[in-house]
């Protein structure tokens, strides 16, 4: 079957780009020949295997991308979008079968979250492939006798790091701006959810010129590490956690090359007396992300409801959370899948746990799977906790688990200064029909994102990056790429 046909069966698909790297246009496995087992979240079972990159294979890749840089950097910057287009018009022809895949080995259903992430996929490539003329400088008035201008340049290879829960969104919100920019690229997925994002870069390299963007799999600190601190990386372009996150900008920083980093939240989501509850509602299942198991950064893991209403809410929202159907990601049915790894298991359940010793009461919703098939796999049902403060551990810490904590509030001073009483700041939401409070709260949220009765995820033309230890820098829109992925040079011909 030729690279580009699509394939559906995406236990074939994975079985097929087993342990494989793509490197300088070809697929290869790791120089030391060694893989590590890629799991089907909802069995426990093996799909396949990914090739364990070591320093060798960051080695060989970044002098791919290198090698490629200069005929694509100098590229006219059209040409190059149209080629990124292009990429988007082949991925959107295998949205089905990208989505099948990355349903089975991160665990998230088809039909609420896969399938509509490989689309969006798509539709990043095709967005900034149409801003390559857009990489524009300026003419400056700085003397009559003297031209001055700034031109916008690519930075070179580019290191980017991503993690499991989004991989193919967050991927192409990295490597779509910088490809168009003219940089070319080093991605290294994340242990859990390497087989999508190889098959992607299979799929980008039928359009693109060997080279341009190569794509590793391995652990952190044998794989992300050695690019992070490879001479030739000229930016490191970074999504994960705030530990993880702190280690790349200090390894950055001694080679003094810029980073980008997208990191946690612990994001609160305000409703007051007034909002329409239904909505709010929606909103809360929405922003909390219950059909991705709640592995989001945004997650709403704080909801503070007005104490007129929280009762009301409580109710409302566990009924919609009970009604929703854990199950097989492939099957249409499902609602919400398994969370991705054993070691992610025991995390959130461990949350789940601490939570009720601090006092917390779990209303827990929905129900397991019955279908034995899915016995071993990991799931963690929905959890409400409500008696706990925003002092509580559960409130504080980010669980990346289907755990949110209902806190209940009077007073809207009081309210905001919880909201902002965290280390994060990646998204907030307010629930009012009031424009007053609505408008001071957009105002007064310490987070890089702050929406008003809706809960809408990333766009690819708004930018998108928390403050505080959220990250550092933005992410999607026109800007990203133009902040992030060139840098200005000034020109001055003097005339005289
Ligand atoms: P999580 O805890 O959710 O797995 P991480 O921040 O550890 O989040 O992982 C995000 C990405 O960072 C993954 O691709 C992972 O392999 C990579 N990573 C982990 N440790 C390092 C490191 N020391 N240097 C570079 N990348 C790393």
């Amino acid at each position: 079957m030729p690279a580009t046909a699509p394939n559906t069966d995406p236990f074939q698909l994975a079985t097929d780009l087993s342990g494989l790297l793509l490197i300088d246009g070809a697929l290869v496995p790791a120089t030391s020949g060694k893989t590590f087992e890629v799991i089907n979240p909802a069995t426990g079972g093996a799909i396949g295997q990914a090739a364990d990159g070591d320093a060798e294979d960051v080695g060989r890749a970044v002098a791919a991308a290198r090698a490629a840089f200069p005929a694509w950097a100098a590229m006219p910057a059209r040409e190059r979008g149209k080629l990124v287009q292009e990429c988007g018009r082949v991925l959107a022809g295998h949205v089905e079968e990208l989505g099948r895949l990355i349903a089975l080995e991160t665990g998230k259903a088809l039909r609420t979250e896969s399938r509509v992430e490989a689309s969006v996929l798509a539709d990043v490539f095709v967005f900034y492939g149409g801003l390559g003329s857009e990489l524009k400088g300026e003419t400056v008035p700085f003397n009559p006798q003297m031209m001055t201008l700034t031109q916008r340049e690519p930075l070179g290879v580019v290191g980017a790091i991503i993690p499991w829960n989004v991989p193919l969104l967050l991927m192409a919100l990295k490597i779509a701006p910088a490809l168009v920019a003219g940089n070319t690229v080093v991605v290294k997925s994340a242990e859990e959810a390497p087989l999508t994002v190889l098959r992607v870069c299979q799929l980008m390299n039928t359009v693109l010129p060997k080279g341009v963007f190569n794509m590793l799999s391995g652990d952190g600190p044998g794989c992300g590490a050695p690019l992070v601190e490879h001479p030739d990386v000229a930016k490191i372009t970074f999504t994960g956690s705030v530990e993880t996150g702190r280690i790349v900008y200090t390894s950055a920083a001694t080679r003094l090359i810029p980073v980008t980093l997208e990191l946690g939240g612990k994001s609160p989501m305000i409703v007051c007396a007034d909002a329409d509850l239904e909505r709010a509602v929606n909103g809360a299942i929405a922003g909390m992300r219950f059909t991705r198991q709640g592995q989001s950064c945004t997650a709403a893991s704080r909801i503070f409801v007005h104490d007129s209403i929280h009762d009301a809410f409580l109710a409302a929202l566990k009924a919609r959370v009970d009604g929703m159907v854990m199950g097989d990601p492939l099957d249409e049915r499902t609602d919400i899948g398994a969370i991705i790894s054993p070691a992610q298991h025991e995390k959130v359940s461990g949350y789940i746990k601490l939570g009720e010793e601090e006092g917390g009461t779990a209303h827990v919703c929905s129900a397991l799977p019955t279908d034995p098939d899915l016995a071993r796999g990991l799931w963690v049902r929905p959890v409400l906790f409500t008696d706990l403060t925003n002092q509580a551990r559960v409130a504080r810490e980010e669980i990346f688990g289907p755990v949110t904590c209902l806190i209940r509030w009077t007073e809207f001073d009081d309210v905001i200064a919880q909201a902002n009483d965290s280390e994060y700041g990646l998204a907030a939401t307010i629930w009012t029909r009031d424009l007053k409070m609505a408008l001071a709260a957009t105002q007064r949220l310490q987070a890089g994102l702050v929406q008003v009765n809706q809960n809408l995820v990333v766009q690819p033309n708004l930018s998108y990056g928390g403050v505080k230890t959220s990250g550092l820098g933005k992410e999607a829109s026109l800007e990203a790429m133009l902040e992030h992925f060139t840098h200005k040079k000034t020109i001055i011909l003097n005339m005289g």
